[in-house]
């Protein structure tokens, strides 16, 4: 059964990669026979009492304080730690509990924001533009498509938060042997798909940047290959 699904934005999100978005994953959840089962975008979520007297955040109250959880675990400076910032996004809130924004089951979340991600692999770091837990939560960074090349850069923003629910969604199913690309932000699609691995915009910024990553696809718009939405049909 397809859960709701809540987006929360960062601060300074613009207008246009909220409605890439939003565009992105209401394409996804439309492919799926479940169809949506409910899908709200809170903003800039923080409950009135989101702060401490002495002015730290609480817990699960605000975007702010997920996104100070990427930033506590960053061995980089200026950098988000994704798997922090994602697992902190899995946690069963206490804000699902009475709030207003109370559901009876915990929703998909997503959390949208402007800041550069990374994740630590075998102690190789590994620059993305967003990371998913499957049946979970997502972060989507808007960061390379705003330092990278500008052109396209809603379209990399709406395939970034179809890749990424699709992730949540389930894809790539560990029973798919076939068309797989093991990387170390999981299961890709080698297929023309969404679900290719989606490092090239990363790259484009890595040039810039200076840096050197092992990763090469190009940005597939649009959407799912058959082998992935035949997944997805298994799925539900
Ligand atoms: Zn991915
Ligand atoms: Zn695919």
């Amino acid at each position: 059964m397809i859960k709701p699904v809540r987006i929360m934005d960062q601060e300074g999100i613009y207008e246009l990669e909220r409605k890439a978005v939003m565009d992105g994953i209401y394409s996804v959840l439309m492919l799926t026979a479940a169809g949506s089962n409910g899908l709200v975008n809170l903003y800039d979520w923080k409950t009135e009492e989101h702060k401490n007297a002495d002015g730290s955040l609480k817990p699960h109250q605000s975007v702010d304080w997920y996104i100070e959880q990427g930033r506590i675990a960053s061995e980089r400076k200026g950098l988000l730690n994704a798997s922090a910032l994602l697992s902190a996004l899995s946690e069963r809130a206490p804000r699902d509990k009475g709030s207003h924004h109370s559901w009876k089951k915990k929703p998909y979340e997503i959390l949208v924001h402007h800041e550069e991600i990374y994740i630590e692999v075998n102690g190789e770091t590994i620059f993305l533009n967003g990371l998913a837990a499957s049946g979970e939560a997502a972060v989507i960074s808007t960061y390379a498509s705003r330092h990278g090349e500008k052109k396209d850069a809603c379209q990399n923003i709406r395939s970034l938060a179809m890749h990424e629910m699709g992730h949540i969604l389930g894809l790539i199913p560990n029973e798919r042997i076939e068309n797989v690309k093991y990387t170390p932000a999981g299961r890709h699609c080698v297929n023309e798909c969404v679900m290719q691995s989606h490092t090239s915009f990363v790259q484009q910024k890595a040039d810039f940047l200076g840096r050197v990553l092992g990763q090469e696809e190009k940005v597939i718009y649009g959407t799912f290959c058959p082998t992935c939405m035949q997944d997805l049909e298994n799925i539900f």
